[in-house]
């Protein structure tokens, strides 16, 4: 899909840029998108206290793809890509607008990486059912990279070091997933509290990221009992791999939303500005 058109079209310079912070959201249930709790009364804070992005570039645990893509559409569609869930959450629509400059430029700038542009995508409940809460006016433009889900880890870690200028272009990087996600351990009683190994690997992964230790976190063999439980299916571990390959040296980290849903879904989440 990338023709010649659009790398003639990606010749237009983006607007430089402030670093822009970067974002790690647990997004845990898509009932979060319309209930208000702890989490997106969090996710409000944060579009609130944040100085709004040209635009924002979305990596999500719900789009896994067998290459790696950017979406191009000029209006992404609010995709539902979830069943047994109330009519109220089916029928939400988050109408912001793609960024299809943005996604051209970021075909056009990251090296040593294909890219395909992709013009079926929309927006995921990864992305939306956050940025809704965060930026509910649905004013700035949003776009998604998908996962290649059959890549290394070091090739996400690798890939997102690439995509680090973006921070520099005004762009809002937001990485959609779960420290701890394990759906099949899902505790139904709101009384039980988490899992020990929840608990373990969620420290491990704090403890790592306070440390800048990502050899850890990029190392599973190493950690292979935790994380077969942590993550039966690494889809939403790999957001976090690439949060941590976009980290700057200078930033400063804080987490929030530090606690767990259901004793299996750790919902921590980053900010590194
Ligand atoms: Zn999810």
């Amino acid at each position: 899909m990338i023709d010649l058109d659009l790398i003639k079209s990606s010749k237009k310079e983006l607007p430089n840029s402030d670093k822009m912070p970067l974002l790690f959201v647990g997004h845990g249930s898509p009932m979060n998108a319309i209930t208000v709790n702890k989490y997106s009364t969090s996710w409000k804070e944060v579009g609130q206290q944040l100085t709004p992005p040209n635009a924002i570039l979305c990596i999500s645990a719900h789009w896994l793809t067998n290459n790696t893509s950017v979406a191009m559409v000029e209006n992404p569609k609010t995709i539902h890509d979830f069943s047994g869930f109330p009519d109220e959450l089916f029928q939400q629509q988050y109408p912001a607008p793609g960024a299809p400059d943005y996604a051209r430029y970021t075909i056009k700038n990251v090296q040593n990486f294909a890219i395909k542009g992709d013009f079926e995508w929309g927006l995921d409940h990864g992305a939306w059912s956050v940025l809704q809460n965060m930026y509910p006016k649905a004013n700035i433009p949003v776009y998604q990279m998908s996962i290649n889900y059959g890549e290394t880890i070091a090739y996400h870690y690798q890939l997102a070091k690439k995509l680090a200028f973006l921070r520099r272009k005004g762009v809002l990087i937001v990485c959609s997933g779960n420290i701890v996600h394990n759906l099949r351990m899902i505790k139904w009683r709101e009384d039980t509290g988490a899992y020990d190994w929840a608990i373990e690997f969620d420290n491990l992964v704090k403890n790592s990221i306070e440390q800048k230790d990502d050899s850890t976190l990029i190392d599973l063999e190493k950690i292979s009992t935790l994380v077969k439980i942590a993550h039966p299916t690494i889809d939403h571990y790999l957001p976090l791999i690439y949060t941590i390959g976009l980290r700057e040296k200078e930033d400063e980290l804080s987490f929030f939303n530090d606690d767990f849903d259901m004793g299996s879904i750790s919902m921590r989440s980053i900010i590194l500005k």
